[in-house]
């Protein structure tokens, strides 16, 4: 892929290189009044200010920048190969991104970035740069300023995270709340790592600790055959059905009631047994966005249990997808992966950090 690279700030102690994927950060109307991506060069007129920070900047750009609805597992692997050769080189990277489906790559890339010890931080905004009120510049200038922080030669974050409206989120915690507020992003599972008022406070017990030793691997074996299956009440069996009995597919996020509940109805749980014996996985994922499942605290959730219906604990939806394609694109054995289904690889769910 022939990618676009501008350096727009060559001065300074430490150095960022910007990773534009597109997103509404750097849209504008075309004829049809629809927002559509628009290249970066455009982008940094509109923001001068980065020509004033003391921190060395390069933008590389996708070569057709893209709505992030439209992200493909190919994107992925082309973030972290932008990353992965440009890692020496740089102290930190921001990736503009869109904000749709902003908490699946910040998830996805926090697994394919392992032994991560640089920040690697997403951001977009709600409203295009070009707009008067838009909250893209300091979406952008902030997450900048995170990535290029710093304490005795080291950096402060050493992990993928969501910047957004003044909060610093991990990565595999975020979700998209909000739509059309500019606190679009929460990570409710999991404390704010950073808030950015006139300082920007750290909570540091929350970051993940730096590892000198760590040596990045690039994971880019995903297995993109995996399902969501969100149940509601009244849900056909013969939809369930038509699910789970997909053959190509091999792992099921199941997203529950509550603390992991979901009906106790002989057809139901039939079906998921007969995924099961079929060597499906399936994982449960609670539809609130606070809590965790509790596979057994409930009658209605006993029986997931005893059929083979792995816990995602306190995992996202976005977290538990992507960890679902990574895991069964991994070449391991499937009592490891559902071990490591159910144990935290980059901080997604509260066990500890391995
Ligand atoms: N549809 C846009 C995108 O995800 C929305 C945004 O960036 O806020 O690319």
């Amino acid at each position: 892929m022939k990618y676009k690279i501008v350096n727009i700030n060559e001065t300074g102690e430490r150095s960022v290189l910007i990773i534009y994927t597109g997103g509404t950060f750097g849209m504008v109307q075309d004829a049809s009044g629809a927002l559509a991506p628009f290249n970066f060069g455009k982008v940094v007129d509109r923001v001068p200010e980065l020509r004033q920070l003391s921190t060395r900047l390069t933008v590389i750009s996708f070569p057709k920048p893209i709505d992030s609805s439209n992200i493909l597992i190919q994107d992925w692997k082309d973030m972290v190969y932008i990353i992965e050769e440009n890692y020496a080189q740089y102290d930190a990277f921001v990736i503009l991104h869109g904000t749709d489906t902003m908490a699946y790559s910040a998830s996805m890339l926090s697994y394919m970035l392992e032994g991560l010890n640089k920040p690697v931080i997403l951001t977009g905004a709600q409203m295009p740069i070009g707009s008067i009120r838009s909250d893209a510049r300091e979406n952008l200038i902030t997450a900048l300023e995170i990535a290029s922080a710093h304490n005795e030669g080291r950096p402060i974050i050493s992990e993928v995270c969501v910047y957004f409206n003044h909060l610093l989120l991990r990565g595999s915690r975020s979700q998209k709340l909000r739509s059309s507020t500019f606190a679009a992003f929460e990570s409710e599972n999991y404390p704010v790592l950073a808030e950015a008022g006139i300082e920007i406070e750290y909570n540091y017990a929350a970051l993940k600790p730096y590892n000198s030793k760590a040596k990045l691997t690039v994971k880019k074996h995903l297995d993109p055959n995996v399902i969501i299956l969100k149940i509601f009440p009244g849900i056909t069996q013969h939809a369930v059905r038509s699910i789970l009995g997909d053959p190509e597919v091999k792992g099921i996020v199941l997203e529950s009631f509550g603390s992991g509940n979901a009906m106790k109805f002989e057809w139901f749980t039939k079906c998921l047994k007969e995924a099961i014996d079929e060597g499906k996985i399936i994982l449960n994922v609670s539809q609130c966005i606070g809590g965790e499942v509790e596979q057994g605290k409930y009658e209605t959730s006993k029986d997931l249990n005893k059929i083979g219906v792995l816990s995602g604990g306190d995992i996202t939806t976005e977290a538990a997808v992507t960890k679902m394609m990574f895991l069964l694109g991994a070449e391991i054995d499937k009592d490891k992966l559902k071990h490591l289904l159910k144990h935290s690889l980059a901080g997604e769910m509260d066990t500890v950090w391995e």
